[in-house]
Order: C-alpha cells, then sequence, then structure tokens
C-alpha cells in the first residue's frame, strides 16, 4: 500500500502543531515545531492570513489523515465507510481510524509512533485471535486480542518501544497486559475517549459532502 514518503517534520510545520509522527523525537527539544513553528517553504514566515471556511475544513482533513499516516484516496475509502455505517459519521470515522491495526498497536505501546507501527504489523509480528495479520489497515472489533506472536516476543524494537512509552496511559476502551505484549479492544470507543490530536470531525464531514 503506498504512503508518505516526504519529510515527516514538515508536516507537522504545515499543520502549524505537533502530530507526534517520529516517536521519541517529537517529546525531545529536536522536534521541528519547537524549533520552527512557522509553515514550510520560502514565504512560510509571511504567511499570517485567517484560515476559514473551505481552508479551514481542507486543513482539518490533511491534519487527520497524516496523523493517522494515509494517502487521501485510503483516507476517503475510511469516509465512505463511515458514512454507510449506523451513528453519527464523523465519531464513526475517527472510530474506524483508531482501531486500524497499526493504531491499535501504537496505542498499546508497541510502538513509538503509527509509522514504527506499521513496519511492526507489515513484518509479520502481530496475531489477532491467534492468527498473524500483517495488514495494517485490519479493523480490530471489540473482543478480538491483539498479541505479539511467540516467533517475536524478542524482537528489540517492540521491547524498546514498550520500554519508551511506559510512561504512556493505555486508552479507556482497551485492556492493555503490556508485560505479555498483548491487549483487547474492551468496547467500542466513544467520541470523548478518542485520539490525542484536537480533531473537529464535523469539518470533514462538511468537507466531503460538498
Ligand atoms: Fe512533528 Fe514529531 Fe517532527 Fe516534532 S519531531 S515536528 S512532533 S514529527
Amino acid at each position: 500500500m503506498a504512503r508518505y514518503r516526504g519529510p515527516v517534520c514538515r508536516l507537522c510545520r504545515r499543520e502549524g502543531m505537533k502530530l507526534f509522527l517520529k516517536g521519541e523525537r517529537c517529546h525531545s527539544e529536536k522536534c521541528a515545531i519547537e524549533k520552527r513553528n512557522f509553515v514550510p517553504g520560502q514565504h512560510g514566515k509571511d504567511r499570517k492570513a485567517k484560515i476559514v471556511g473551505y481552508g479551514l475544513q481542507l486543513r482539518e482533513k490533511q491534519k487527520t489523515k497524516r496523523v493517522y499516516g494515509l494517502l487521501e484516496t485510503q483516507f476517503r475509502n475510511n469516509f465512505e465507510k463511515a458514512a454507510h455505517m449506523k451513528g453519527i459519521t464523523g465519531d464513526n470515522l475517527l472510530s474506524l481510524l483508531e482501531r486500524r491495526l497499526d493504531s491499535v498497536i501504537y496505542r498499546m505501546g508497541l510502538a513509538t509512533s503509527r509509522a514504527q507501527s506499521r513496519q511492526v504489523v507489515r513484518h509479520g509480528h502481530i496475531q489477532v485471535n491467534g492468527r498473524k495479520v500483517d495488514i495494517p489497515s485490519f479493523v480490530v472489533r471489540p473482543g478480538e486480542e491483539i498479541s505479539v506472536r511467540e516467533s517475536s516476543k524478542n524482537n528489540p524494537t517492540i521491547l524498546a518501544a514498550r520500554d519508551a512509552t511506559a510512561h504512556a496511559p493505555s486508552p479507556s476502551w482497551m485492556d492493555v497486559d503490556r508485560d505479555n505484549l498483548k491487549g483487547k479492544i474492551s468496547s467500542l470507543p466513544r467520541r470523548d475517549e478518542l485520539v490525542q490530536i484536537p480533531i473537529n470531525e464535523q469539518l470533514i464531514v462538511e468537507l466531503y459532502s460538498k
């Protein structure tokens, strides 16, 4: 599956906030937002115009897409799926994005970023209900057990990530057993339990509903 391969910190600077795309570096003073919090490009420092209307909706969509590491088509497909589900489209969209296997592994603290989590999944280290799943977009359902495969339990990347994220609390909608490298979604996440970065999903719904 295609993915963005360009400079990552540039994406945060474009959105004017930390999107936490680079793991531990994001919490250090090396973070580009700490040093150069202005829009990238030759005239970035001069761009002060207030964003309204369509621009606001577009930026919200771009930001959300970037947080989850998706390209336009993948993000749009998630939106279409959310729109066909029962309930509020914006809530459904965030629930689908958060329950992607790469996102779940990241939230379990077995990777320091969603990009690393995606790699962990792609390399076949993860199983769901005892069966290997190497598809990052796999949507985990409540009750399904996600765990590191027996042969990968000593994987240094996973163990280092677990240690590095030891301070981070697990989401309230998940039961995480960090010692045994496994976890479970206990219930569908409510809106107030979702996402660590402020997202106004209603703006995305409005953008795609034009
Ligand atoms: Fe964004 Fe992390 Fe880069 Fe900071 S270090 S700009 S939070 S990706």
